[in-house]
């Protein structure tokens, strides 16, 4: 074997395990699949690819699409495949070695794992152990460490979280680094940085295909920024990077905006009603603004649970071994008849 960086050495990697289970509430896909005239509409274009050319390279009429869609520009919008690889250029671009990254804990565990991949120093702050952040203990981690980027995920993933827009604005005020806000549940809450974003503002905000847009096989993610920030990533992605089934993809996918905010709403509603049958139980459960909801079982241990619940044929997430969620599970919200199935099994366990 060869050795890798020593750096490197010591990570663990991302892991998301899948079970062979009826109901899959683990990974906060959406439920539904694609409308069919988006799927009709996808196979018309792609028949038509040239596919021994190479793609757009800017990815032009993607980009317009998106920017159209938030009224910004077309040179303040960076797209690339999932936000997972938005977030690994802008890390490339902005952090690296000698370069200090700053996350709140417990935060979605990749601005971590990508930031020390790239070889920066990751500095973890803490949140409140009801997972809110407080904003003295913001203020003083970027005081005292003076980050090269600072993130905020809102709605925050594991917890379902949303941070309240002082937040955002308090670490703007503070941040001499880029602050990125990771928006990929941004459509399931009530408000986004989007509108603070300004040429004169260190901010960005990173969303995502892969949930809302029943879109996560497609991988394609985006961010919104300053032309000053898309510029210098666009140095640094690979050259055609998107290809040209994604580009048309993502572009189709917009004119379903109506589809899409009905899901939404569907969605919405049906987390509410989740996050009201847990709490009846005796059951800790984070107010969500995401398409999931965090809890933590208050009679049996969070790992008896999970197994309980895949003996059922129920799969969530197992965030129980993680550290500072002890005995907390993840589950996605799905159909409603899923998240029938997940409630009796869940009811059936804690009884
Ligand atoms: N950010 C957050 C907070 C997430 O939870 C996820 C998906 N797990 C991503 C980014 C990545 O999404 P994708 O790469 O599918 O766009």
């Amino acid at each position: 074997m060869i050795p890798v960086r020593d750096d490197l050495r010591v990570l663990e990697g991302y892991h998301s395990p899948q079970v062979d289970v009826r109901v899959r509430l683990n990974t906060n896909e959406s439920p539904f699949p694609p409308p069919a005239a988006f799927r009709d509409a996808l196979a018309a274009e792609i028949s038509r690819i040239e596919w021994h050319r190479y793609p757009d390279r800017e990815a032009l009429e993607l980009r317009e699409a998106i920017a159209e869609w938030h009224g910004v520009s077309a040179d303040m919008v960076f797209a690339a495949n999932g936000s997972n690889e938005v977030l690994q250029t802008i890390l490339l671009t902005y952090a690296g070695p000698g370069r200090r990254v700053a996350t709140f804990e417990p935060t979605y565990q990749m601005h971590a794992q990508i930031a020390r991949v790239v070889g920066s120093e990751v500095i973890e702050g803490e949140r409140r152990s009801d997972f809110t952040l407080d904003p003295t203990e913001m203020q003083r981690i970027v005081g005292a460490h003076d980050p090269h980027v600072t993130f905020l995920t809102s709605p925050n993933n594991p917890t379902g979280l949303v941070e309240p827009a002082e937040r955002v604005v308090e670490l703007l005020d503070v941040a001499n680094g880029l602050v990125v806000a990771d928006e990929a549940y941004a459509q399931f809450a009530e408000w986004s940085a989007l509108d603070l974003i300004d040429e004169a503002r260190p901010l960005v905000v990173t969303r995502t295909f892969s949930k809302t847009w029943s879109m996560a096989g497609v991988r394609l993610g985006y961010a919104i920024g300053p032309t000053w920030f898309v510029r210098e990533l666009e140095k640094v992605v690979l050259p055609y990077h998107l290809d040209s089934a994604k580009q048309i993809a993502g572009r189709l996918a917009l004119r379903f905006v109506s589809d899409m905010d009905e899901r939404v709403r569907q969605i919405v509603a049906e987390r509410e009603r989740v996050s009201a049958a847990m709490a009846a139980m005796p059951i800790t459960v984070t107010p969500s603004g995401a398409n999931f909801v965090l809890f933590r079982p208050h009679t049996i241990s969070g790992r008896e649970v999970w197994q309980a619940l895949v003996d059922r044929s129920v799969l969530v997430r197992d965030c129980s071994g993680w550290p500072r969620l002890t005995d907390c599970l993840r589950v996605t919200i799905g159909t409603p008849s899923e998240n029938d199935a997940f409630l009796d099994a869940l009811k059936e366990i804690i009884r």
